[in-house]
């Protein structure tokens, strides 16, 4: 074996990697078209296109204490995160990222081999962490509406399946899975994780089912309602004894302080926040009204800030080329059940309107 291949776990030398999206420095200089970051239409990442709130900027700009560690135990952001998600402080913890507490779950479960039930089309981190955990990713596809299909998840569990991921509303077809499907799942005696990661869009939770089911896991972000992708906060709410041994595993400063200083400031300015959210959701629904006017593209519903759509006569690979040459970011995908589709996330009015011109022209040109 050459180079450092003989050093390596071998299903890691084998294994693909996660496809990430790209900042606007890169996206804008990437493709060599010349366009400054503050031009750009990105509508890829599911971010808010508003920000963050001008409160955490301030706090950010004065905070004293940078030179300081963080606190391990994250007390005074579970606290205030239990406030706003109305479970116990016991119960939550925060990662860099939920990203990180999905690898922190599967650390926690998996040992090499064992199983974990994955829904596509969905979100990629789940089987790139199995996988990294030395895990096996069983593949139960969702069916033509993109819902799970139960009847062969159930089937598909055996004696070393420990973990499924259900996302609510999913990525990237922005519906929802209902309580009584995930209350079906959490009979199974496995973890059933519950990414929430667009809750904020969607109004629909099963937080209020954690304290009674030890093996529920619901996880949530900051990334995309609170505007804070770049500074990497999310939480997991599960049973306080999981809680407990997540923390035991964690990298003890996982959560840095700016991360910190932010997630205080946005939780108190929510009516702030809570006005953006409105905003992308009224903006959701004109955005699908428009892509729908289109006639060449075809807009499934929305629970979420992103709208996914099918392209008439196989152009959508086109279409994303034509718009990016314009400054304009988006999602491609060509996965089974995802053939010749986009994903659109929700901006501002005016993102939709250059959006909506651009779509004209790459048409018609
Ligand atoms: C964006 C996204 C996440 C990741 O959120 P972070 O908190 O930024 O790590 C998790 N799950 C889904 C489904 C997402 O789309």
């Amino acid at each position: 074996m050459s180079g450092v291949n003989r050093f390596l776990r071998p299903d890691i030398a084998r294994m693909g990697a996660y496809t990430p999206i790209e900042p606007v420095e890169v996206l804008g200089q990437g493709y060599g078209y010349g366009i400054s970051p503050e031009k750009l239409v990105k509508l890829d990442g599911n971010e808010n296109p508003y920000g963050c709130s001008p409160r955490v900027r301030e706090a950010l700009a004065s905070y004293p204490y940078y030179h300081i560690y963080p606190d391990p135990e994250q007390r005074e952001l579970r606290r205030l995160v239990s406030e706003y998600a109305g479970a116990s402080w016991e119960s939550i913890v925060l990662g860099a990222g939920s990203d990180e507490l999905i690898d922190l779950v599967l650390r926690l479960t998996i040992e090499p081999g064992d199983k974990v039930i994955n829904c596509p089309p969905t979100f990629g981190m789940y089987p790139f962490c199995t996988e990294v955990c030395g895990g096996k990713v069983v593949t139960v596809k969702r069916d033509k509406d993109f819902n799970i299909q139960l009847a062969k998840v159930k089937a598909a569990i055996d004696r070393d399946t420990k973990v499924i991921f259900v996302t609510s509303p999913n990525n990237p077809t922005a519906n929802l899975t209902s309580v009584e499907d995930i209350l079906e799942l959490v009979k199974s005696d496995i973890v059933v994780v519950v990414d929430e990661a667009y809750y904020e869009f969607s109004g629909l939770t099963v937080v209020p089912l954690v304290s009674r089911y030890e093996n529920l896991i619901v996880l949530r972000s900051f990334s995309k309602w609170a505007g804070l992708a770049g500074l990497r906060v999310g939480y997991g709410i599960m049973s306080p004894e999981l809680v407990r041994y997540i923390i035991k595993i964690k990298q003890p400063y996982n959560i840095n302080v700016a991360a910190q200083v932010a997630v205080r400031q946005s939780l108190i300015d929510l009516d702030y926040m809570k006005d953006t959210i409105r905003r992308l959701i009224e903006e959701r629904e004109r955005l699908l009204v428009k892509l729908a006017g289109l006639g060449f593209l075809k807009p499934y519903p929305s629970q979420s800030n992103f709208i996914l759509c099918s392209v008439a006569d196989g152009r959508a690979r086109k279409l994303h080329e034509g718009l990016r040459r314009k400054g304009i970011f988006i999602r491609y995908f060509d996965a089974p059940l995802l053939q010749n589709c986009l994903r659109i996330s929700v901006g501002k009015p005016e993102h939709t309107d250059a959006l909506i011109k651009a779509l004209k022209e790459l048409w018609e040109g």
